[in-house]
């Protein structure tokens, strides 16, 4: 069994505040990227003991590089660095992948209960739809694997987070919670210790909820809506293949769900 892990930074456990996930050049964000380092290598941990016979572990926080190399636990192989190609390159790359994990997710931008809740962008508020349904991060994922037949198994983040995968895949998904929100810098933690072992047996259980979870589809062509917060914002962007509609609003039509980012 082949596995995808697709980290995201925003939803790993002990990470509650914006200067963690934000601030390359923060304390905080060093911190951040060896409590990432934790949940993925418990996460493989749990792969391996359902039955994974390869892992490759995304690198999604950012632009950037969140992978510390002498923390990667040595049962994967990482996928990371700076000017990734575009999302519909990279998941070209994973055809023939047996299942996804979305480990370190959040909730969709205004999502009340949501711990460093976005969608995409964590400073200008975008939000984004998808055949007119409100679509965050998870969704997002969801669907560009489900692009080539990959379902996703299990999502870590907070229980909002939790709950938004369970909306949009299904009760068959694995969800674990390593933390709730209280606001949007403000939580009740798990101690990263206690999160890896949830995490470790939400694994191997998802291992074995592989044939029971389906690809996320939409039908398709699927119509894509893009909002900004802020008229400024909107004047700023350059769309790739989308057309404005009003001054907060840019719409497209994706023939496939793996261009769904190329607005
Ligand atoms: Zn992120």
């Amino acid at each position: 069994m082949r596995v995808l892990i697709c980290t995201d930074l925003e939803g790993i456990s002990g990470v509650c505040v914006w200067e963690q996930t934000r601030e390359m050049t923060s304390e905080l964000y060093q911190d951040a990227r060896r409590l990432l380092m934790g949940d993925v290598a418990a996460a493989i941990e749990g792969c391996r003991e359902g039955g994974a016979e390869e892992i490759v572990v995304a690198d999604g926080h950012g632009g950037g590089f969140n992978f510390i190399p002498e923390m990667m636990h040595p049962g994967a192989r990482y996928y990371t660095g700076r000017a990734r190609p575009r999302m519909s390159e990279y998941i070209s790359r994973f055809e023939g992948f047996d299942a996804a994990i979305l480990l370190g997710y959040h909730a969709m931008a205004g999502t009340p209960d949501g711990m460093l809740r976005h969608t995409q962008s964590s400073r200008a508020g975008n939000r984004y739809w998808y055949n007119g349904r409100e679509s965050g991060e998870i969704a997002q994922s969801a669907l560009v694997y489900g692009s080539v037949g990959i379902p996703v198994v299990m999502v870590s983040g907070d229980t909002a987070a939790c709950r938004e995968a369970r909306e949009f895949l299904g009760e068959a998904v694995v969800t674990v919670a390593v933390k709730e929100g209280l606001g949007e810098q403000c939580g009740v933690l798990v101690p990263p210790l206690a999160a890896h072992t949830l995490l470790r047996e939400g694994a191997r259980e998802a291992m074995a909820r592989v044939e029971q979870c389906r690809p996320f589809v939409m039908e398709t062509p699927i119509q894509g809506c893009l909002r900004f917060p802020d008229k400024s914002t909107a004047d700023g962007f350059q769309p790739r293949r989308s057309t404005r509609v009003d001054d907060y609003t840019f719409e497209a039509v994706f023939e496939d769900a793996r261009f769904i980012h190329e607005f």
